[in-house]
């Protein structure tokens, strides 16, 4: 008999591990693929294959995914997640993948209820339908209470191995990990930015300005943001974790520092820069280092720190006017 194999469409949660794990039991060869863009990288869910000896594929769909932000067919969330949009083109993505890896059909760790929103009936069907490939799927753990596709009306996968888990309740989830011997898996929730208030309000104002840069998109993850022209940023670090961040990211941008004075980086980037925007860029910078005398130059420079300014503190006003979120 033929060895029916799978792509699952991987996240790295317990559900997308278990149907992994479940049809691995049954016998089947499966591909877990993480889909990986700036605002979901991949490393949680590489940590979490990794622990349960999953070998992970990483496909990066960002070209893909900024193309369907800003107009998603079914809207977003309650912040910048277009969730129903977002699964579709997930499983839309892995359906290309089906011959160039020799696989059948494509597995998902959704669970029928679970979540309010992109896991109701209706919303699994439409995820489904604008993916082109609704009959290729397959939901492990849920699929005794969905419609038959292919591959169990073809006999590829026979339903009565599969299960049929619904609701919030984790109990049957924690109790089928223990059977299958999954001794790791993350909490759930939290590893999508663009369900991130701040972040989602950063990446909405940049795609405003019809950015879409991988370097501008992947400096949103840290520090405050400020629009000093449609093409350049200042950006202004908020702890030390986020300084370390934004200097090791440092590429093509000038940098600010208060070297003597113990407080935030800044970078300008973007775009051209004259001397008025590195004023006011160094004029934010001391807004956010109090202890700094008012009369102390900044260094700044590309490559080293080879020049300076003395510039008068910003006021409130003025960073409330500039600040994006
Ligand atoms: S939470 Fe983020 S990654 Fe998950 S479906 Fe929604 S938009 Fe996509």
């Amino acid at each position: 008999m033929k060895n029916y194999k799978a792509i699952a469409v991987f996240s790295g949660g317990l559900d997308s591990i278990l149907s992994v794990k479940w049809m691995q039991k049954l016998g089947y060869t499966v591909y877990p693929v993480f889909f990986s863009a700036p605002y979901f990288p991949a490393d949680k869910a590489q940590y979490s294959a990794r622990e349960n000896g999953l070998d992970l594929i990483v496909h990066d769909i960002t070209p893909e995914h900024l193309l369907m932000l800003p107009n998603p067919k079914y809207g977003y969330g309650k912040h910048f997640n277009p969730c129903i949009d977002c699964h579709a083109l997930l499983f839309a993505t892995a359906g290309k993948m089906l011959e160039e890896m020799n696989a059948d059909f494509i597995i998902s760790g959704e669970v029928l209820g679970q979540r309010p929103m992109s896991q109701r009936k209706d919303a699994i069907n439409a995820v489904a339908k604008l993916s082109g490939i609704k009959d290729l799927i397959i939901r492990p753990l849920s699929q005794r209470l969905l419609a038959p596709t292919l591959p169990i009306r073809e006999g590829w996968v026979d339903i009565d191995q599969l299960l049929d888990i619904q609701g919030r309740g984790r109990h049957r989830q924690m109790a089928l990990a223990k059977e299958l011997g999954i001794m790791y898996y993350p909490m759930p929730g939290g590893g999508c930015l663009l369900t991130d208030t701040g972040y989602s309000k950063r990446l909405r104002e940049l795609l405003d300005h019809n950015i879409t840069d991988p370097y501008q998109i992947e400096l949103l993850r840290f520090g405050r943001h400020f629009r000093l022209s449609p093409e350049v940023k200042f950006i202004v670090g908020r702890d030390k974790h986020e300084n370390d961040a934004i200097s090791a990211l440092y590429q093509g941008s000038i940098f600010f520092d208060l070297p003597d004075y113990p407080g935030p980086v800044g970078i300008l980037t973007g775009g051209e820069i004259d001397q008025n925007l590195i004023s006011l860029a160094a004029s934010i910078l001391m807004y956010y280092n109090k202890k700094a005398p008012s009369d102390q130059p900044i260094l700044y420079g590309e490559k080293t720190l080879d020049h300076r300014i003395a510039v008068t503190r910003a006021n409130p006003q003025k960073i409330e006017q500039l600040r994006i979120g």
